[in-house]
C-alpha cells in the first residue's frame, strides 16, 4: 500500500534501524521504545492486522515469530526473557495499521498490562 508507513519503511523508502530482514519480512527498532529493547517486525507484504491473517498465512506468521526470537538472541535477552505483542484494533492499542509483533526485552515486565 503506498501510504502506509511500514510498508515505506519495509521497501527501504523511509529509514529505520534494522537489526534483520530477509525476502519476506524485517524487523527495526522502535522509533519509540518501551523498552531498552523494543524491535518490530513486520511482514513486507501489506497485512493489516491480526484479523486479516487466515489460513493461507501460517508459514510466514510462523516466520515472523521465529524471527522475533531470533533477534531477541541477538539482542541477548533470550535468556532473560522478554515479551512479544500483538495490538490488534482500537481497544488492543492499534496505532500502525500493518501487522507488526512487538519484541519488548531488557527489562521486567508487568502483568497484566495496563
Ligand atoms: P502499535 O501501536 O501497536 O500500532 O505500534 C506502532 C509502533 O510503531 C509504536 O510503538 C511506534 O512507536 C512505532 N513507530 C511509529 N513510527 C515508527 C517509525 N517511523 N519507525 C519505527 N517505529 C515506529
Amino acid at each position: 500500500m503506498s501510504d502506509c508507513l511500514f510498508c515505506k519503511i519495509g521497501s527501504g523508502r523511509i529509514p529505520a534501524t534494522v537489526v534483520m530482514q530477509d525476502d519476506d519480512l524485517m524487523a527495526f527498532d522502535d522509533v519509540n521504545p518501551q523498552a531498552s529493547v523494543h524491535v518490530l517486525v513486520i511482514p513486507k507484504r501489506h497485512v493489516t492486522g491480526l484479523n486479516d491473517v487466515g489460513a493461507g498465512d501460517h508459514a510466514w506468521l510462523g516466520r515472523l515469530l521465529e524471527a522475533a526470537i531470533q533477534v531477541a538472541g541477538k539482542k541477548g535477552i533470550a535468556e532473560s526473557g522478554y515479551r512479544v505483542v500483538v495490538n490488534q484494533g482500537r481497544d488492543g492499542g492499534q496505532s500502525v495499521f500493518h501487522l507488526h509483533l512487538h519484541l519488548l526485552g531488557g527489562r521486567h515486565m508487568a502483568w497484566p498490562p495496563g
